[in-house]
């Protein structure tokens, strides 16, 4: 971010604003992009914004309504304050990239950065300032809908995503023509709502919320995020935007943020709801003293702020606080220099260079689940005859979800491979639908599997059983897709099933009986030639689950880096050790973290250490441990392979998690090509956070066992002494 000195502006434009003007800077409201619920009020925002009562609308959509807006505000109002606009660009603005989910798959935080570029850039040219994004609530919950947003369950992974896509909105410079503010969200723990359901409690320890939801936060604050998003869940029996200690404590002091804290949506109001706050007074009051800087949609602090003021419940300084925020915002987007977008230079489509750059995302994102007998890739050459089955072969509906009204569509599966084999005669049948229980298209199915030399089965879950309150009690494929899969794999033709999906699914009995089965989430505007690249073999799938896929329901909470217990104890492998198994289910997952297949095969070395030992002080002034392993391709085709370092630290004073991911690197090696990959391992990656509410990190005396390998399950182990 630009290193200009905001601080004079700021100064003197507080002194020359009354408490109106003040608190109206501290409101978004939102623009009336829709008609339904949640669709803002347009002239509520023009009246607010001409006199000079506004801060913020989100939801303007197009350079030309924000251009209209923004006049309002700069050349009507007393001051001229320009408005920041913000929106929901998620994975996309025009050119929709894949779910977040699924970039988190790549195991590469570069294909998160390329969204946030060719996002920032298409959103500012409409006028578009700030971005809700990037979300980083870490989540062990495959039944929340949000999951689909998230990074997934590993703290370490998400920080680096988020680093990532902190930058790539921002840039250097914020004022620049094609960047945009991030807001990282939701602040914080909302991935624990108990159950999955979207909104609900999170009773949470110290020591977990800061070894496992702070430190996405913390990377993106120290990244440069420029505001932060409260959360709509309790952290601990007091609601997010009522939680000083969350937001005063550690997000503003101890961390020294000194971006916007906005509020969800009407967050501020839902301490009434809550239960916390007997009116919406006090609910104004509980958040802005807790640290909420900007109210979103609900009028709860311009209704009721002067009153707080004149009681003295809410201080001058404080308010002041806030609104030096939401300034310094906009001086940091340079707003008052250049309020306007250039109309003519508005993006309005996705261009070819966006397109190939969410092409390649998305082949990056997806998972090779299993290949029995190298099923896949399918080779052009002999394939003679292809059905292309399922509710979602020849759907343009795998955007996922949060994406712009009128985005164009995904390409659908049927058409990408269609282009990428036009020698193979490909014939086409629905089967079912996503959701229905109707089977009157099961024979067509069968007829179509029947007649052709192999099958490919696009199944899974639609874009709108996943994001915002789309929580799942079941995780199966909906409708009668299941039935579907089992018919078509009976008829013995070879079946290669793409999965799409917002989550993990469970995919028990029905994918034991096909041999391939390729996770493709929901892929984005280029999903079809992503999945054909894939299928085919032009992109040799190097994905990995960035969440445990659960067999059963019945086993969620299932994650890898879970907490050691002491039963069973199993001597010869201490740092795996399971809890109790259910005595009706196989033990452990389906596909564990960090699982995915590839074309090709590769060999690790055994890692090695710079060295063995050394003592906790020295870490903690900065020293370091080199970790290095040999990784080798063995196959016969160049591919990308995801190298993973865990640590684990078998005897703390507080309980530790059996393994946590503390480096991966993916590498593309030429067939017979060989690497070594190196990892840093400081005082960060080998302490942990205590469960002491003042913040204590420490680095304890003892082993550490350090694990290599190509998924969690990996055994490749040395011992690192700490003196
Ligand atoms: C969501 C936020 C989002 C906001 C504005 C809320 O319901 O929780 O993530 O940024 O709406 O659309």
């Amino acid at each position: 971010m630009s290193g200009h000195d905001h601080e004079p502006r700021i100064a003197e434009l507080l002194g020359r604003m009354t408490v109106d003007e003040k608190l109206g800077q501290l409101q978004q409201l939102a623009w009336a992009w829709d008609t339904g619920p949640g669709g803002g009020d347009t002239a509520a925002a023009e009246a607010a914004a001409r006199k000079g009562l506004l801060g913020s609308v989100l939801n303007v959509v197009g350079a030309e309504a924000s251009n209209a807006l923004q006049r309002i505000a700069v050349e009507e109002s007393r001051l001229g304050i320009p408005l920041v606009f913000g929106l929901d660009v998620i994975h996309g603005y025009h050119t929709t990239f894949p779910i977040p989910l699924a970039q988190a798959a790549a195991f590469d935080p570069a294909v998160t950065a390329v969204d946030a570029e060719v996002s920032a850039r298409e959103a500012r040219s409409n006028g578009i300032h700030w971005t809700f994004s990037p979300m980083m609530d870490v989540t062990r919950e495959p039944r929340w809908g949000r999951i689909a947003e998230s990074i997934g369950e590993d703290p370490y992974l998400t920080s680096a995503y988020a680093v990532a896509k902190v930058r790539g909105y921002q840039g250097e410079d914020l004022t620049a023509p094609d960047r945009i503010a991030a807001c990282a969200k939701h602040f914080v723990a909302y991935g624990g709502a108990e159950g999955g359901r979207d909104y609900n409690t999170v009773d949470v320890s110290e020591q977990r919320l800061r070894n496992l939801y702070l430190p996405p936060f913390k990377a993106a604050v120290e990244a440069g995020a420029a505001t932060v998003m409260a959360a709509f869940n309790t952290v601990s029996g007091v609601p997010a935007h009522a939680n000083t200690h969350a937001l005063t404590g550690i997000l503003k002091q101890e961390w020294d943020f000194d971006g916007v804290v906005v509020s969800d949506w009407t967050g501020v109001q839902e301490l009434i709801a809550h239960g916390v706050a007997a009116d919406e007074a006090e609910a104004a009051r509980r958040s802005l003293t807790a640290g909420v800087d900007m109210e979103m949609v609900s009028t709860t602090f311009v209704d009721h702020g002067r009153d707080l003021l004149a009681s003295g419940a809410l201080t001058e300084e404080r308010l002041d606080d806030a609104v030096a925020r939401v300034l310094r915002l906009k001086l940091r987007l340079g707003l008052f220099e250049r309020p306007y977008v250039e109309e003519s230079a508005a993006l309005t489509a996705p261009s070819a260079e966006a397109r190939a750059a969410a092409r390649e995302a998305a082949g990056r994102c997806m998972v090779l689940l299993k290949n029995d007998g190298d099923t896949l890739p399918l080779d052009a050459a002999a394939l003679r005859s292809l059905a292309v089955i399922g509710p979602f072969a020849d759907s343009g509906d795998l955007l996922g979800t949060w994406t712009l009204p009128g985005a164009p569509e995904a390409v659908p599966v049927l058409t990408g491979l269609r282009e990428a084999l036009p020698d193979t005669v490909i014939s086409h049948v629905e089967g079912a639908s996503a959701e229905g229980t109707d089977t009157s298209g099961f024979a067509a199915a069968v007829a179509a599997a029947e007649a052709a030399d192999a099958v490919v089965l696009v199944v899974g879950e639609p874009p709108a059983l996943s994001g915002e309150a789309a929580v799942r009690g079941e995780l199966g494929l909906p409708g009668v897709q299941e039935q579907l899969a089992e018919a078509v794999a009976a008829t013995g033709t070879p079946c290669v099933v793409v999965l799409v999906g917002g989550r993990p699914l469970t995919i028990g009995g029905w994918a034991q009986r096909v041999p391939a089965v390729v996770m493709a989430w929901h892929p984005g505007i280029e999903a079809g030639p992503a999945v054909a690249d894939v299928l085919t073999g032009a992109v040799v799938p190097g994905g990995k689950l960035p969440v445990t896929f659960p067999r059963s329901v019945g086993q969620i909470p299932l994650y890898y880096n879970h907490e050691r217990t002491g039963r069973p104890y199993d001597p010869a492998a201490p740092e795996v050790k399971y809890v109790s198994r259910y005595l009706d289910l196989a033990d452990g997952p389906e596909f564990c973290f960090g699982h995915g297949l590839s074309y090709t095969t590769f060999a690790l070395g055994e890692p090695r250490l710079s060295r063995e030992q050394l003592a906790a002080g020295d870490l903690e002034a900065g020293a370091t441990v080199e970790v290095t392993v040999a990784v080798r391709n063995t196959g016969d085709r160049t591919a990308d392979e995801v190298v993973q370092l865990y640590v684990q630290d078998p005897a703390a004073s507080i309980a530790q998690p059996v393994r946590r991911l503390r480096g991966f690197t993916r590498v593309r090696l030429a067939a017979g090509e060989e690497r070594e990959v190196r990892f840093t391992l400081g005082a960060e990656d080998l302490g942990f956070w205590t469960n002491d509410t003042a913040g204590t990190f420490v680095v304890e005396p003892g082993e550490i066992h350090l694990h290599t390998g190509t998924s969690s399950r990996t055994r490749s182990r040395r011992t690192l002494l700490i003196t």
